[in-house]
């Protein structure tokens, strides 16, 4: 029987240019560590700035529960434009250290986990994160194509890995854990550009199902050659997650009991983690290579 990783994101940007109701961003976080003790499951929640400032007592309660607190950024509210994907590597290194700066001021502690607003990235983004200390995170979306948000990713892999150094959808020996979101990548969504993802508020618990369903038979027929199989759902902290009977908190409550049911029917054991633990498991089955992944061009076809 494999173990089989169940993580929750929670990405918390409440007090957003776009949204400023912090009100809401505390009452989602309070109903969404309910829900999360109830279930018996795990969360990484992370933060932008100024969302920290305001709650930082809230989640250093939901870091002695268990869950990890992580850094998340919109450069806009720094003033910089909106899409981490647009920025040169000095950029990237700067808005990550003013941040990391005001979570640590918070905190106690520098964040490890990181996840960049849009999941907008570019190839400097995987030895920026490295740079400044951060080591693991959801960055990469496979198959999200929105060049307008700078998030373009093509067919990047679907599991979990250390990233190339110049070519963020390739794999190769950046010291940070990418942690793919799960994706159903033949189910397409906005005219195409976007998969059906495990984002709590993009569908029903039944379509989530067959997303959570289609990854892992995908992750068992691999057997090793996906040494860490996991599935990660990702929501925010703009939903009213303490009301009882909303129906993103019913959603997520759902797709937990649905994940539990599919491990039994696969054989897998349902193991709820943080992203850390994830990330960890990692480090300690897959040693990062000395050197990059080594492209050879196919030539079966010529002649
Ligand atoms: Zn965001």
């Amino acid at each position: 029987m494999s173990e089989l990783f169940f993580t929750v994101q929670v990405d918390c940007e409440a007090t957003q240019h776009a949204l400023r109701d912090p009100g809401l961003g505390e009452r989602a976080i309070r109903g969404l560590g309910d829900i999360l003790a109830k279930t018996g499951t795990r969360a990484t929640f992370v933060v932008i700035p100024s969302d920290i400032r305001v709650h930082a007592a809230i989640y250093q309660e939901l870091q002695t529960q268990g869950h990890e607190i992580g850094l998340h950024l919109h450069p806009a509210d720094a003033g910089y434009q909106e899409f981490m994907g647009v920025h040169s590597y000095d950029e990237q290194v700067r808005m990550l250290t003013d941040a990391m700066k005001v979570f640590a001021d918070c905190m106690g502690r520098k964040p490890e986990a990181f996840t960049p607003g849009y999941a907008s990235a570019n190839d400097h983004t995987f030895p920026a994160l490295e740079a400044v200390g951060l080591r693991h995170g959801t960055v990469s979306i496979p198959t999200r194509d929105l060049p307008q948000c700078a998030c373009v990713w093509g067919r990047s892999p679907l599991d979990l890995r250390y990233p190339h150094r110049f070519n963020r959808s390739l794999n190769g020996n950046v010291d940070f854990v990418d942690i793919p979101m799960t994706v159903d990548a033949d189910s397409r969504m906005w005219g195409g550009a976007h998969p059906q993802d495990l984002r709590v508020e993009l569908v029903d618990a039944k379509n989530h199902y067959y997303t959570m369903e289609k990854a892992i038979r995908r992750q068992v027929a691999a057997g090793d050659m996906v040494p860490v199989k996991y599935l990660k759902a990702i929501t925010h902290n703009t939903f009213e997650y303490s009301d009882p009977a909303n129906f993103r908190r019913e959603t997520l409550g759902k797709m937990i009991e649905a994940a539990r049911k599919l491990c039994e029917k696969h054989q897998c054991v349902f193991t709820p983690v943080t992203s850390a633990e994830l990330a960890a498991r990692y480090r300690q089955l897959v040693s990062r290579p000395k050197d990059q992944q080594t492209l050879v061009l196919d030539t079966r076809g010529r002649g």
